[in-house]
């Protein structure tokens, strides 16, 4: 469906020949290239989203590694998988692929459906991973739109609709579903995203080296710094959280998240919010007594660390609590054990908490040679 757009038979042949042909000549040698395989290039464009090329390297060959068929990771255990993704973030799209493998072993055989609308029915496949991995994999004619695409199409055709609001995705996935080349779906939707990602850049793009500039409408009119337009977002927020590592005896407690929700299916440390005028310390005493029931006092001060989330800021103080009494009564997380310092290694955490557990471990490392 094009509504009322258009654009002029010969501009699109032109954008698509020199797209195609800068493309590949100049396209970037990355793993997930070198392969047909729907299941590998699926892996890849989940760990894609929100996430640099550069920080997906490892993880993908980290990931194919451990489950190399869909089939070893439907059959894998939950944790097993978080540990694999841990430190990638949005946890979610590790709990939804897992999901996902399960469905395709069970309902396909295995097979992952080569079939557009019945692979977009799986869980954590949206409009995005599906056009990329339906035209990647099986040349099937499906435009994506993600950030880079938005930006090069709102620069060749100089479209002011804002690149950050939900409600222009419509106009931009008509704008690429028209230029899309058909017979060469995945080749072309690559090709829009790498001259995003290498060419027609955030701040200042290489308009002279880009093969589309001669019908570039921003460029032609002088106007490329006018585009994307976005609208200005609020600022994030900071909370500021109070964490205890509670002691007993050479092991510490560590509690699992639930499974939905944000950074779901992880480990931490019982914790939470600083409310109106505590002190961190008594945010710490209250938060463990809320969440796992039981009486600590403070030993000492780990330190404090910042982490920023996409939509919030932490800064977070870690303390070190000995338990006092009480038995464990879980409010909130789904799991808690008692573990060595050493154990941290074989449970996924978030980033954050990977921030200080290096600290805790140089603690109770001074603490076994005193
Ligand atoms: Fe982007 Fe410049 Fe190319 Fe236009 S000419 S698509 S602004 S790099």
């Amino acid at each position: 469906m094009s509504g009322l757009i258009q654009i002029k038979h010969a501009v699109k042949n032109q954008i698509r020949q020199r797209l195609l042909i800068w493309y590949d000549i100049n396209k970037r040698s990355l793993p997930w290239r070198e392969t047909n395989d729907p299941y590998d290039i699926w892996v890849s464009e989940v760990m894609l989203q929100q996430t640099q090329v550069a920080t997906v390297i490892p993880y993908y060959y980290r990931f194919l590694d451990r489950f190399p068929h869909i089939r070893q990771l439907a059959r894998a255990d939950l944790q097993a998988v978080l540990k694999c993704w841990e430190g990638l973030g949005y946890y979610a799209r590790a709990r939804n692929l897992h999901r996902a493998a399960d469905i395709v072993l069970n309902k396909y055989s295995g097979t992952i459906p080569s079939d557009h609308d019945a692979f977009r029915q799986l869980p954590g496949v949206g409009d995005y991973i599906a056009a990329a991995v339906q035209s990647i994999a099986f040349s099937n004619p499906y435009a994506v739109v993600d950030g880079n695409v938005k930006r090069v199409l709102a620069r060749l055709f100089c479209l002011s609709a804002p690149v950050n609001q939900p409600k222009s995705l419509k106009l931009f996935k008509q704008y690429a579903t028209l230029l899309l080349a058909r017979k060469q779906p995945g080749g072309f939707n690559q090709a829009v995203m790498e001259l995003g990602a290498l060419v027609c850049t955030p701040s200042s793009p290489l308009c002279a080296e880009c093969p589309l500039s001669m019908v570039c409408q921003a460029y032609t009119t002088k106007r490329v710094g006018e585009f994307p337009y976005k609208i200005k977002r609020r600022p994030i927020p900071q909370y500021q959280i109070a964490v205890g590592v509670i002691r007993r005896g050479s092991k510490i407690l560590i509690t699992q998240r639930q499974n939905q929700g944000l950074l779901g299916g992880l480990w931490e440390f019982p914790g939470g919010k600083i409310i109106g005028s505590e002190e961190p310390y008594q945010a710490c005493l209250r938060e463990i007594k809320e969440e796992v029931n039981l009486t600590t006092e403070i030993i000492t001060f780990i330190g404090r660390i910042k982490h920023a989330y996409t939509h919030f800021r932490i800064v977070m103080d870690v303390f070190l609590c000995r338990h006092l009494t009480g038995k464990i009564v879980l409010n909130g997380p789904q799991n808690a054990q008692w573990v060595s310092v050493d154990d941290l290694d074989y449970y996924p955490f978030p980033k954050a908490n990977h921030k200080f557990i290096p600290l805790l471990k140089k603690h109770f490392n001074e603490i076994d040679n005193q």
